[in-house]
Parts: C-alpha cells; sequence; structure tokens
C-alpha cells in the first residue's frame, strides 16, 4: 500500500527546508493518514543497536527491540554499523510491520568514518571553510557507502574551558568561526540533494548550552543570561537551521533551570517557530529520562510529557515516549498536533532520504568496499592534517629541519602511538591504524640520517584490551615507572634534534572526559625536564584534544608544534611540516592559558568596571598569573612572516542598514611561500549591554609567495555588527565602532567608524 502510494520521487531537498516543499509534505500527510497511534508513536523511537556481529540477541533488552521493530514500532536506530547488520535490521521492519517505513540509521560520525580526518578542534585549526567542507563529504561518502544515512555531527557548541572533555569535538570559543565550521561540514554531510546516495544528514548538537557546563564538568549545570545566550551559544545554531541541517540534538544540561530537552522556549518557541526549520529534534542519549535525575519530572510519563510537548521529537534511548505518549494523549497532557507534528519531521526526513524509493539503497557491500578507507581519502587526510597543525613557537627556525641532517632523537610516549591520533570518536577507525610520528619521520629522512627511537615512559597504565571500548574504563596515569627516562636522555645526547611527542591521548578528551589538570599528565614532565637537560634542541610535538598548560614547556624549549589528533595520517602530515615541505599555516580556534586556574579563558570577553592594568591598585586579573592568553585566539607562527600595514576605510560612517568596507595590505617579508589567516575583529564600543572587548567578524587565508603582498578587503554589513540588544531584539546600536586586522586576536592594528541612524 505504502508502495503504491508514494512510488518513486525525484524530489531534492531544498536548501532551507520548507513547509512549501508540496511535494514531500503531500506524501508525508498521506502516510500520516494511514498511520495508527502505537506507529506514530514508533516513529518517535531510537534505539541503539550495538548487535553489528550477533544480530539481537536473546537479551530482555534486544528482545523488546526486535518485537518493537517486528510491530514497526521504531523510526531509528544508532550504532547497527554495518552493511550487513544494517540491511538485516531494515528486513525485520520491512518484513513483517504493516505499513513497512523504513528506518534511518544513525551513528556518531565525528571526524570521518574509516578514514579518520584531525579531530573537529584541530581541524577548525586550519579555518579552510572548503578544506572542512570536503572532509565532512568525504565522511559521508564513506558512511552512506557502509548503509548510513545520519550522522549525529557537527557539534557546534561554542566551548571556553579547557578542562571540558569535548571541547575537542567543536570549533572552540568562538561563535563566528563556530558558525561559519558548522554550515561548512553541514554542506559537506548533505550536500545540496539529501536523497543523493553519497549525502547523509547532519546534526546540529548540542541544543544549547552544553558547552558552558560549570568548571567544565561533563553534562554540568549552565547558568548564563539570556542576552549571553543569544549573543554566544545560539548563533551557530541559526546558521545551522538557515543552512537547512536536517537534524538538530538537544542536550543533557539545564539552562538556568530547565534542562534543554524539556526547554519549550528554545526547542518549539525560537527553532521551530522563529526561526520555521522543519527537520528532526533528537533527544541526546537519555536526556528526556534523565529530567527526572534533574528534579524536573517526577517520573518517565512527567518526562515524556515535558519533553514532547517542549519539541523534543525523537526518543533516543529514554524508552520513555514508547511507554507513555499514548495515556498522555487519551489524557490530554499533550496534544495530536504535537504528536502528528514529530511524526512528520521524521517522516519527512525518511522522504527526503529517498528511504521510501529503496529502504536498502545504502546496504552494497561492493560498493563499500571501492569507496571507504581509498588511498585518495587517505590523501586527502593528510592534506587535512598538515593544514591543522600550529607552530606555536620556533626560536633560531629550528624548525623546517632539513633532510640531510645526520641524526634525531624520537622520544615520547606518544611518539610511536598508532592509536592516540586517532583521537575520540573515531567512528570506524581501526585500532592502531594511524601513522605515528616516528613512521612518518622514517619516510621523511634520507638513508644518511640516523633515528634514534625512545619512548622514555609510559603515558598509562592500560585498564583494559588494548583497541576495546576505553569509553567506559578510567584512564590511569604512570606515576612510578620512569625506568626508561635514562635510555631517552642517552638518545637525546647523541642526537642533533629531539622531537619529543608528549601531550594527551586519545582518551583524555571527549564525552566524560573532563580533567581539572590541563598540563602533562603522569612522568611527562620529569621526561621533559631530563631531555632538556641533555638536549636543549628539542621540538615539542603536541598531541592533544584540548588547550593545555604549556607555562614551562614554552619558557625552556625553543619549538612548540601543536599536533592534536590529527587522525589516520598524522604521521606523515608531522613529517610534512617538520621538514618543510608544508609551511604551517593553522590558527587557534582556542586560548592556550598560562594555567588551568584562568579558565574558562577566551578573547571575546567584557570588560569589568576596572580593567586589568598593572598600575591599577585592584587587579581585574591574578596576583600569581597573568590575565590573558599564553597562546591567543587565532594564533599561529609561519616558516615565513607576515607584515599588515596601512588599515583603512572606505568610509568613516555607515548608515544601520549600509556597509563600509576595510582593507588591510599583507606581506609575506619572509624567504618562504606561506599561507596566513587574515583575521578581522571589531569592538562596538558603548551599547545597551557590555560588549565584548574583540570579536571576530571575518576571516580570510591568503597565500603569499616571499616578498608577495595582497590588499585584504572585507565588508562590514549590519548583519555582523547586530547583536541581541537589551531591548530582547537583533539590532545594530548606532556609534563608534573599533576595528582591527592582523594575525591573531592581539593585533594593534586598528581603525574606527562610526554607525549612524
Ligand atoms: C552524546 C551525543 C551522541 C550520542 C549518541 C551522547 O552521549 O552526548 O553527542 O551523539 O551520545 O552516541
Amino acid at each position: 500500500l505504502i508502495a503504491l502510494l508514494l512510488s518513486s520521487s525525484s524530489d531534492t531537498r531544498s536548501v532551507k527546508p520548507s513547509p512549501s516543499n508540496n511535494s514531500i509534505e503531500q506524501k508525508v500527510d498521506s502516510v500520516l493518514a494511514l498511520m495508527r497511534l502505537n506507529e506514530k508513536i514508533g516513529q518517535l523511537v531510537q534505539y541503539s543497536g550495538g548487535w553489528d556481529a550477533t544480530g539481537p540477541t536473546s537479551s530482555q533488552g534486544d528482545q523488546h527491540k526486535l518485537e518493537k521493530l517486528k510491530r514497526g514500532e521504531v523510526g531509528s536506530m544508532l550504532n547497527v554499523t554495518t552493511v550487513a547488520s544494517i540491511r538485516e535490521t531494515q528486513k525485520i521492519i520491512m518484513d513483517n510491520s504493516r505499513l513497512k517505513i523504513p528506518l534511518i540509521f544513525a551513528y556518531d560520525v565525528i571526524h570521518g568514518y574509516k578514514t579518520i580526518f584531525p579531530i573537529p578542534l584541530g581541524e577548525s585549526a586550519s579555518w579552510d571553510l572548503e578544506l572542512m567542507q570536503k572532509s565532512a563529504q568525504i565522511s559521508a561518502r564513506e558512511s552512506a557507502a557502509s548503509g548510513l544515512h545520519w550522522t549525529f555531527a557537527p557539534m557546534i557548541d561554542v566551548s571556553r574551558d579547557a578542562r571540558w572533555g569535548r571541547v575537542m569535538e567543536g570549533a572552540g570559543e568562538d561563535p563566528f568561526l563556530n558558525s561559519k565550521i558548522g554550515v561548512a561540514r553541514i554542506k559537506g554531510f548533505q550536500g545540496d540533494d539529501l536523497s543523493s546516495e553519497f549525502t547523509i544528514a547532519a546534526c546540529a548538537k548540542h541544543f544549547a548550552g552544553y558547552g558552558f557546563g560549570e568548571a567544565g564538568r561533563d553534562y554540568n549545570t549552565v547558568n548564563i543570561g539570556v542576552h549571553e545566550l543569544h549573543n554566544t551559544i545560539l548563533p551557530p545554531f541559526k546558521a545551522a537551521a538557515e543552512a537547512g541541517v536536517a537534524t538538530f540534538m538537544n542536550a543533557f544540561n539545564d539552562i538556568d533551570g530547565i534542562p534543554a530537552t524539556g526547554h519549550k522556549e528554545l526547542q518549539r518557541d525560537l527553532l521551530k517557530g522563529e526561526w520555521q526549520w522543519n527537520g528532526l529534534m533528537v533527544s541526546d542519549w537519555g536526556s528526556i529520562g534523565e529530567m527526572i535525575a534533574h528534579g524536573y519530572a517526577t517520573d518517565k510519563k512527567h518526562a515524556a510529557e515535558i519533553a514532547l510537548n517542549a519539541g523534543s521529537d525523537m526518543d533516543m534511548e529514554s524508552y520513555a515516549y514508547e511507554a507513555h505518549l499514548g495515556t498522555l494523549l487519551k489524557e490530554n497532557k499533550i496534544s495530536v498536533d504535537h504528536l502528528d507534528d514529530a511524526v512528520r519531521r521524521v517522516l519527512r526526513l525518511k522522504f527526503e532520504l529517498g528511504l521510501f524509493d529503496d529502504p536498502y539503497k545504502y546496504c552494497d557491500e561492493e560498493r563499500e568496499k571501492k569507496e571507504v578507507y581509498t588511498p585518495e581519502n587517505l590523501a586527502f587526510a593528510r592534506e587535512v592534517a598538515k593544514k591543522s597543525i600550529v607552530l606555536l613557537k620556533n626560536d633560531n627556525k629550528i624548525l623546517p629541519l632539513s633532510k640531510d641532517i645526520k641524526s634525531i632523537a624520537v622520544i615520547g610516549p606518544l611518539a610511536n602511538d598508532k592509536d592516540s591520533p586517532l583521537g575520540n570518536w573515531r567512528g570506524k577507525g581501526d585500532y592502531n591504524s594511524a601513522v605515528s610520528l616516528l613512521e612518518g619521520v622514517k619516510g621523511m629522512v634520507g638513508k644518511n640520517t640516523k633515528i634514534y627511537y625512545e619512548k622514555g615512559i609510559d603515558l598509562t597504565i592500560p585498564t583494559v584490551e588494548p583497541g576495546s571500548n576505553q569509553f567506559l574504563h578510567p584512564l590511569k596515569f604512570n606515576t612510578t615507572d620512569a625506568s626508561g627516562i635514562s635510555a631517552a636522555v642517552a638518545a637525546a645526547k647523541k642526537a642533533d634534534v629531539v622531537l619529543l611527542a608528549i601531550g594527551e591521548n586519545a582518551y583524555q578528551t571527549g564525552e566524560g572526559r573532563s580533567q581539572v589538570n590541563i598540563g602533562f599528565a603522569g612522568l611527562q614532565n620529569e621526561l621533559l625536564e631530563a631531555v632538556y637537560k641533555a638536549n636543549k634542541n628539542v621540538v615539542i610535538v603536541l598531541m592533544n584534544g584540548r588547550p593545555m598548560d604549556l607555562s614551562r614547556a614554552s619558557e625552556i624549549v625553543p619549538s612548540i608544534l601543536e599536533c592534536w589528533h590529527l587522525g589516520s595520517e598524522s604521521g606523515n602530515a608531522i613529517a610534512d611540516v617538520l621538514f618543510g615541505d608544508y609551511n604551517p599555516s593553522g590558527k587557534l580556534p582556542v586560548s592556550f592559558p598560562y594555567h588551568v586556574g584562568q579558565e574558562p579563558l577566551y578573547y571575546n570577553q567584557k570588560n569589568t568596571g576596572r580593567p586589568y592594568s598593572p598600575n591599577h591598585v585592584t587587579f581585574s586579573g591574578y596576583r600569581d598569573a597573568p590575565k590573558g592568553a599564553l597562546y591567543p585566539f587565532g594564533f599561529g607562527l609561519s616558516y615565513t612572516t607576515f607584515e599588515y600595514s596601512d588599515i583603512r576605510l572606505d568610509q568613516t560612517e555607515m548608515a544601520v542598514n549600509g556597509d563600509l568596507k576595510v582593507s588591510v595590505d599583507v606581506k609575506n617579508t619572509g624567504d618562504v611561500e606561506g599561507e596566513e589567516v587574515v583575521q578581522l575583529y571589531i569592538r562596538d564600543m558603548v551599547g545597551s549591554l557590555v560588549r565584548p572587548i574583540k570579536e571576530l567578524k571575518g576571516f580570510e587565508k591568503i597565500n603569499l609567495k616571499a616578498g608577495a603582498s595582497q590588499t585584504v578587503i572585507f565588508t562590514i554589513n549590519a548583519e555582523l555588527l547586530q547583536f541581541y540588544t537589551a531591548n530582547n531584539t537583533w539590532e545594530v546600536e548606532p556609534g563608534a565602532f573599533t576595528v582591527w586586522i592582523g594575525g591573531d586576536s592581539n593585533t594593534k592594528l586598528k581603525t574606527g567608524f562610526s554607525v549612524v541612524e
């Protein structure tokens, strides 16, 4: 019946999903009209499978899911991830259920499916939107070739606290950068036709505030005001909705007392109402049920009532909707309209994906073999990885190294680690499948270069079998066994230069991985000091998923290369930069502090009434540490140098709805070609609310040959200058603005203009 009603379509998804997409809307209506209550509720249920190898087991949980699948009372599955298990699971619905409404299969494809790209924070350091769009596109293509329809990415939570484990998953501390990168990733995943066999649905998460958990503790309370919410946290989500992201995910945290999952004002009124977004809102894992622990719902029934009324469409693993929506409807605690609206959103996505035309459309092992983890994809992963590296320090031009260098000591617990570079949330990336630093260096140097490798120390003591899911297991750092340090010292003594790979392993960041120590855990400081004592030519090859405290390291070593967790091609990409095949161009998307006590630390702060001044009797900073960053937002060095000059405006006054142009000349003053991220910042000098002292409002990555210059021009308009004002509306307030252009957020090159009525 369904098949007849819905015979094939060539509908494509418009960039902005719009209710006027008649043909899909008619089909949605026609299916809805056929549905019984249990089937409608079923569409709002999402289960985790985890049965790739076995199929549903005899466990009570799996049997329950199996029964529900047979009755067509499930809308989506996550964590069913092989073509075979996806086909089998889809078949349960197609062979048994009355209406045969296909499932959508979802998975956390965060920075690659099997070809692993740098962690999102690392990739964001490239400031290269096209590059990030393409890496998402490849991830989508690999996922789709493996049977998947939907990724829970990108995470666009602005995050400013290095203690939070999930800093690794986003684009850092700035709302503008998060918006641009979020949209690039969404376009990459979705393309402009969701029904294409190469694209998957994206998910803007976590709506909202999750990145602002107090003290960086995961899932924690968010206490911010409505203006901060609108000006800082929501802009990336607004941009994602406008870009036509197919789905949103809500969040675990409460905001000012209201759990995000039960937040009607945010989900139903703002996102679905004012912003007119008609995609699908999925809860976070169990977050509907967790409103009980929050003390916001008395029981699951109450939680289901709150969540559905607030606009959460799909229940991921709370089992609250399936158990209670029916009764809640009878008791008039939820309305048919709200229920139908939620079901429509699920059906709409299924039509857009083309699943009604072919529920098995992505189930093709042959295609999977051809398209996943290909040499081309890996080559692109290397490209992305090298562009994500940030050169933080390079005294005496110790880098780049000559390929004919006589000897190199490659030292450290992460130096030959083939797993950590894959980072957390590594999709189906195989354990130990990354190119290690040691391998990358060996592949780069000539026969005459001697390489001395010493691990020095183990970073952690294993608590689980290597390769098993470490998510639920505690990290145990090695704080006692320093027996390998003497060999590391001996290696350092023999070598011309030391590459010291230290930082964090893959499981120090990610969900549930907050830390109070953002320095070098275990015995890494001891290793650093001992090696440095033996040989001053140390390059720290830093691998990490969060801003770290590098104060001591940057005091002593001449060079620090920020290499994040760079993915499958990590070691090769690092070698490209170390030996000068690629001139580093990355810039930090997050501020690096002097000390963890400064967190949360971000450049776009507001002034107090007593701004920091060393002569002021009352410091608004600290007595025992600087106030600002050791390495500021936007910062990154190159093997060449860039000089900025002659910042100028085409007019000094701008009408509220007008625009103006600001230009700067950038010159490559060194002797090699290089790329530079030219950054535009503004300050609204006086506002109806206190405004940040600097805000990123534009950037452009340019390439300059040695000695060459370029004029870079930015257009400033109302869209960039408006903010959520004291009137609770988005407006440009007339008055004075300062504008800076430079190579990082500390740039001093500035001019000013006024906005007039
Ligand atoms: C995370 C989400 C993720 C989901 C499904 C949750 O714990 O917060 O970001 O998409 O699990 O794996």
